[in-house]
């Protein structure tokens, strides 16, 4: 006899455990035999309004790895709309498999098609390893689709947002580390000089500050330092240059034991997801050493303020980059209520979002 129990669990938890534990309202397993589509919708929470978030394609190790990584990144959608003000929820999608071997036209059509279904429920946008014209095909299926290419009367690039979010979120540390927002001599140092980092660098090189950057593309390396006068160091240097900020916007879990025991620097803001590699853990040894932390998802909101105001309607850039100069005074409240509640600012953030989530819910209640 098959114990259905045992047959549900996927690690040491089951399905249903796991889904409790982050707290998701529905998660929608997509598939399609004939385009080889698996596909995974993490429906986090739609309190504030439709969960937004990315569709990711990945080659995960194993669908538990996958269903893992759409419950952590749809919560984190959340608590990015929630705080940044916008009346949206938290979703995101991964796709299952290799994107050099698996994607098609069909593939792609069919996700768009489970989207669809849901009937504006969530609403996808771009994501890793996803290009405007994979977009294209998914927007052929369905209308809840955002942040498409300007070519498709979308939104477009949502970069220089993202780093114009970055950009003030800094500044609002400096103000709390230095007593005044002005970057200018700063010693700042950008991990990544990919579509975010450029453009902030841009921000900074026209303030004054003195900019290192590190990239394991040479050939970003040599575009910017065309550009702009930065010095230029190898990826692993990095961590040990004399910097007043470290701004990381490559890759994740850069903030570990190994690089906070090296790192010398009063401010940590950038764009890169994830940042913490245990974001309890090394939330609580910033706070020990007194490094002003911007919590990235909060820092990194710029892009989803674009493709959430595309969506919402009423779309101008000089509507987008007035909310997203927003993030100065919100990473400002942070940064006062980790003081006022001593505890490190990612959890201070979180409960700055589940704040609103509840005061809405309440609202929405009484109607
Ligand atoms: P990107 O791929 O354009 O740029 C990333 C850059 O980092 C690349 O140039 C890459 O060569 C470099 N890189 C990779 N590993 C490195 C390493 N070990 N050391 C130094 N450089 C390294 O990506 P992006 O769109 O600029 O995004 C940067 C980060 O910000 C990502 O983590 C992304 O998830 C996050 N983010 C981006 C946006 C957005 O609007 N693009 C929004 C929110 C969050």
């Amino acid at each position: 006899m098959i114990d259905i129990k045992q047959e549900e669990k996927v690690g040491n938890l089951s399905v249903f455990d796991e889904i409790s534990e982050y707290a998701h309202e529905q998660v929608v397993y997509c598939y399609d035999e004939p385009t080889g589509l698996k596909a995974i919708i993490g429906i986090h929470n739609t309190v504030l309004g439709p969960a937004l978030g990315g569709t990711r394609m990945w080659n995960y190790k194993s669908e538990h790895e996958a269903f893992i990584d759409v419950l952590r990144l749809s919560r984190g959608m959340t608590f990015k709309a929630a705080i940044s003000g916008l009346n949206l929820g938290g979703g995101k999608a991964v796709i299952i498999g290799d994107a050099q071997k698996i994607k098609s036209e069909g593939l792609l059509r069919r996700f768009g098609r489970f989207v669809e279904n849901l009937h504006g429920k969530y609403v996808t946008a771009e994501d890793v390893n996803m290009s405007p014209d994979d977009m294209e095909y998914i927007s052929m299926e369905t209308k809840y689709v955002t942040g498409l290419s300007e070519k498709m009367g979308g939104s477009g690039d949502p970069s220089p947002f993202t780093a114009f979010g970055v950009y003030m979120g800094m500044k609002a540390c400096a103000k709390e580390a230095y007593g005044k927002d002005s970057l200018e001599g700063k010693r700042i140092a950008i991990q990544g000089v990919g579509h975010v980092g450029y453009f902030l660098v841009k921000h900074l090189a026209a303030e004054g500050a003195r900019i290192i950057v590190s990239d394991i593309c040479n050939d970003k390396l040599k575009d910017v330092a065309k550009e702009f006068k930065v010095e230029v160091v190898n990826e692993d240097e990095l961590y040990d240059s004399q910097m007043d900020i470290f701004a990381p916007c490559a890759l994740g879990a850069t903030v570990n034991d190994d690089t906070l025991g090296r790192m010398n620097c009063d401010i940590i803001a950038g764009a890169a997801n994830n940042q913490l590699e245990d974001e309890l853990r090394h939330g609580k040894m910033l706070m020990k050493k007194g490094i002003i932390y911007a919590p990235d998802f909060m820092i990194n909101a710029g892009g989803l303020i674009n493709v959430g105001l595309d969506y919402l309607g009423n779309y101008s850039r000089e509507r987008v980059f007035k909310k997203v100069e927003k993030i100065y005074n919100i990473v400002l409240d942070i940064i006062h209520k980790t003081k006022e509640e001593k505890i490190p600012s990612q959890e201070a953030a979180i409960k700055l979002a589940t704040q609103r989530i509840n005061e809405i819910g309440k609202v929405k209640l009484h109607l």
